[in-house]
């Protein structure tokens, strides 16, 4: 398998890498509704010689790289929506959609795919299977993965692993992190009701306050990660809204609240409803109220496969050096490719791209967020060199 001339090649690309990016990050959509962004994605792979297949999952594209010989088939996942954001970078190349940017960093995501895609083709002759390129939308809590797995994208032909990566401004550029297991945490969305009798503020009881219970709620639910999960795993409670009352001498009826629920491992993430519904229900009838809870599933944790990671670990060491290599801290954030990592093996990484010098060191989903751009060469590095080494031989 020969390496270095495409290493160096890529490292040429970084002007045309830059261009493209700017190209996305101009015209950013929210999920499902990326009409311009995978027109684009799509001819620049024809322009590549492939033959892209849209209105995938809605929105998403699916292309084919054929290798010259018989075997396994990869996965190669970018996702590619923005986010219902006003942009404030002031950049030259700031979105040109009101209310829509690429605070995530997809657009990086989508770039890196297509150099990899064509890297990928000028290699052929080493690949023995084939990589099926996946540009999905919705990532963005919509359910974009799912729609696409609705849509057949992991048969025809079956898929036998994926591959994916996140550029990530909490990682400085230069350096990537790869971790086996889960890397990012199961995300799902709590709604609650909390219903009294009204009255007049002045007489209590002869009323059942909805707001004292509500505050009941909140101060129980966050008994469920110091009391319920062990020390040794890891969870989130947050109740991030609260809606409830009408004047200060009126005894509320109905509070309602919405918040976001995070765990790492499979067992408190199955319990999470339980604990929530039982703390709910405690506490709003030990205060003569009713509670009522929809707990909505997100996604899974994103759950890195061993084997898989180690291989992306090996590619990654052999295109960057070791001491590029990282193996990070977990990530209470939620992560869509974690649908996919469910359905067959593979390894989501992340690809630091935080660099304060160029003002590249905001968070993601930040109106000024951006990222230090030569993080995309390395981040193609370790896409190529990985699907090089899952295809590179017979299976
Ligand atoms: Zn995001
Ligand atoms: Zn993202």
């Amino acid at each position: 398998m020969a390496i270095a001339p495409w290493t160096d090649q890529v490292d040429t690309m970084a002007p045309e890498l830059i261009a493209t990016r700017r190209e996305f990050h101009r015209i950013p959509e929210i999920g499902f509704e990326e009409e311009k962004t995978s027109a684009l994605v799509a001819e620049k792979l024809r322009a590549l010689g492939l033959d892209p297949r849209v209105g995938i999952g809605k929105t998403g594209v699916v292309a084919m790289i054929e290798g010259a010989h018989p075997g396994r088939t990869l996965l190669m996942r970018a996702d590619i929506d923005g986010l219902p954001i006003d942009e404030r970078t002031g950049l030259e190349y700031r979105s040109t959609h009101p209310d829509r940017m690429h605070a995530c960093g997809h657009d990086t995501h989508i770039t890196m795919m297509l150099a990899t895609a064509r890297i990928l083709l000028e290699h052929r002759e080493h690949l023995h299977g084939r990589v099926k390129l996946v540009f999905q939308p919705a990532e963005e809590g919509l359910g974009g993965a799912q729609a696409m797995i609705d849509d057949g994208v992991l048969e025809d032909p079956q898929v036998n692993a994926a591959i994916g990566c996140h550029i990530w401004n909490d990682m400085p550029v230069g350096q990537v992190g790869v971790r086996e297991g889960p890397i990012m945490a199961a995300s799902d969305r709590i709604r609650i009701t909390v219903e009294g009798q009204g009255g007049h503020g002045a007489m209590p009881h002869l009323a059942t306050d909805a707001i004292v219970a509500a505050a009941q709620v909140i101060n129980t639910l966050q008994t469920i990660v110091s009391r319920r999960v062990s020390p040794l795993s890891a969870g989130v409670v947050t109740i991030g809204t609260i809606h409830g009352g009408y004047a200060s001498n009126i005894i509320a009826d109905r509070v309602e609240m919405e918040g976001t629920v995070r765990s790492f491992d499979d067992e408190v993430w199955r319990q999470m409803p339980y604990y929530i519904e039982q703390v709910v229900g405690g506490a709003c009838s030990a205060l003569g109220c009713n509670g009522n809870v929809e707990y909505t599933r997100g996604v899974p944790t994103t759950d890195n496969d061993a084997e898989m990671t180690e291989l992306v670990r090996e590619a990654a060491n052999e295109v960057l050096g070791a001491d590029h290599v990282l193996y990070p801290q977990q990530s209470t954030g939620g992560e869509d490719m974690s649908v996919f990592l469910r359905a067959v093996p593979g390894c989501f990484f992340w690809v630091g791209s935080q660099n304060s010098e160029k003002g590249a060191d905001k968070p993601h989903h930040h109106p000024e967020f951006d990222v230090d751009e030569d993080a995309m060469p390395l981040g193609v590095k370790v896409l190529v060199a990985s699907a090089l080494r899952y295809l590179g031989t017979q299976p």
